[in-house]
């Protein structure tokens, strides 16, 4: 069992959450919490979730579907998937989750949209962008957004929610907060081009920016470790 007290963190993760809220002049329910719980067991998604938290985030296809299955009694419990998504694995996403957070190619989103179940309404998405200083080298050019945005317009099976960063880590502040606020800037112009998607959403800010990433508007933060603990490697 992990040796973090989950209650315990996430209570002080939910503070820190409205503290910061509450810094940046924002109203505190502007955003939540999305326990990220790659490579944690399924009991202690489970603490979470008695604890009272809906929302998990999953980056592995397989593993995450383990422990749906483990924790299959769990009605209200919100699966959202924010790991780099291959074509192979798209079904399995679209057939298990609510969220992905991580759609950066018009390819995926094609299969995404075909492969959904209609029964579960339409998937929630964000496009991921490769702001300047992204750790990774997924996400979509900034300049390729508005072409991927249009096309995921287009299918009534996605829900164009809004945008996603996954900057390099920093310790300061100020650079902390530059990717975050182009990531805002870019939503910003998404939403005149278009007016129609519920883009109301920025999935920004980890365990060590969470601060930075609520100051430019961050509406989804997603803890691993400050809610779970450090992760051990994967196997
Ligand atoms: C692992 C991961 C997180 C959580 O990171 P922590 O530093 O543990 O809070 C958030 N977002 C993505 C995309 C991740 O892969």
């Amino acid at each position: 069992m992990p040796d973090v007290n989950i209650v315990e963190s996430l209570e002080d993760a939910r503070n820190r959450l409205r503290t910061a809220l509450t810094n940046a002049g924002r109203d505190p329910a502007s955003a939540h919490l999305l326990a990220v719980s790659k490579t944690q067991p399924a009991a202690s998604v489970r603490q979470a979730f008695e604890a009272g938290q809906r929302e998990f985030g999953e980056n592995y296809v397989q593993e995450a579907l383990d422990k749906q299955a483990a924790l299959a009694d769990l009605d209200a419990i919100v699966w959202h998937f924010i790991g780099p998504l291959q074509s192979n694995k798209t079904r399995a996403v679209a057939e298990h989750f609510q969220w992905v957070h991580t759609l950066d190619r018009e390819r995926i989103a094609r299969r995404l949209a075909a492969q959904r179940p209609p029964a579960l309404g339409p998937l929630d998405v964000c496009l991921q962008v490769n702001v300047s200083g992204e750790a990774s080298k997924s996400g979509v050019a900034p300049a390729d957004l508005p072409a991927l945005a249009d096309v995921v317009a287009t299918l009534p099976q996605l829900r164009l929610r809004g945008l996603m960063t996954l900057p390099a880590p920093s310790d300061e502040l100020t650079t902390q907060r530059r990717p975050f606020a182009e990531l805002r800037e870019l939503l910003a112009s998404l939403r005149q081009r278009h007016p129609q998607a519920p883009l109301d959403t920025l999935s920004m800010g980890m365990s060590g920016d969470l601060e930075a990433a609520v100051l430019e508007g961050a509406t989804w933060v997603r803890l691993g470790t400050a809610i779970f603990g450090q992760r051990a490697p994967r196997a």
